[in-house]
């Protein structure tokens, strides 16, 4: 057993048995931990609301052998982000990402995913345009945990995306608009200017994704479109799209 102390940011919360809390967390130096968090339900003082989704905390735990559950000690919080769980909106858009960064697994060390997550999660809380910020935060992050989604040619014709729009056409698919029709029914469309979004969410600075805007219908079609792809590359649809899209 190996005791750590790390920044780590609660990525997921579900209640086991009576009184425990099995905790997902992220952090830079492990990637991803699950933890137990004994007593955690029954003695709210042990950890002050600190395991909540959104947090990020300062984490003492045992990490066992590889599969086994670290043993969570203390969890002190660093940023609750309350601005996050207070708001409707705001909430669906974080546990998208937050969906992610679970089913995408980064398993190891990367400094880079966590700040990526981090810097994300704060401008979240900060800006009211949540859904572009959803959006841009999605190729990036697919990028980092290896499913980059195809978005600089035609699959089929090699037609520069960004002078056609792209359609994502099934499973990893995404063709040019007039190779998709002819092919197979397009599932979903995004126009030229959404691609470019998409590939300059990918290319700025992390900071720089809080700046980039879609118009709603815009947002509407690119998550469409990126729910699509990261529900195939996942092999299920992805649990809190629907909740972001409704607000
Ligand atoms: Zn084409």
């Amino acid at each position: 057993m190996q005791l750590i102390k790390t920044k780590a940011i609660v990525i997921r919360s579900l209640p086991y048995g009576e009184s425990d809390l099995v905790v997902t967390f992220f952090s830079p130096g492990f990637g991803i931990i699950r933890g137990m968090a004994k007593g955690a339900r029954k003695s709210r003082r042990r950890f002050q609301g600190s395991l909540e989704p959104f947090t990020t905390v300062m984490l003492g735990a045992f990490l066992k052998e590889s599969g086994a559950l670290a043993r969570v000690d203390t969890a002190d919080i660093v940023n609750a982000r309350l601005g996050i769980r207070d708001d409707l909106k705001k909430y669906g858009a974080g546990s998208v990402m937050l969906e992610l960064v679970s089913i995408f697994e980064v398993s190891g060390a990367s400094g880079e995913v966590f700040n990526l997550i981090e810097t994300a999660l704060n401008l979240l809380e900060r800006s009211p345009a949540s859904l572009s910020l959803l959006a841009a935060f999605f190729p990036r992050y697919l990028r980092l945990s290896g499913f980059a989604i195809p978005l600089s040619s035609c699959g089929r014709c090699g037609a520069d995306l960004a002078l056609t729009g792209a359609a994502y056409a099934g499973s990893f698919s995404i063709y040019c608009p007039g190779c998709a029709t002819r092919l197979e029914a397009p599932e979903a469309a995004i126009g030229r200017g959404t691609v470019a979004f998409l590939r300059r969410a990918e290319a700025v600075g992390t900071e720089a994704i809080g700046r980039l805007k879609l118009c709603s219908r815009d947002e509407k079609d690119a998550l469409d479109f990126l729910g699509r792809f990261a529900s195939a590359a996942a092999g299920k649809r992805l649990k809190t799209l629907d909740i972001a899209s409704e607000f």
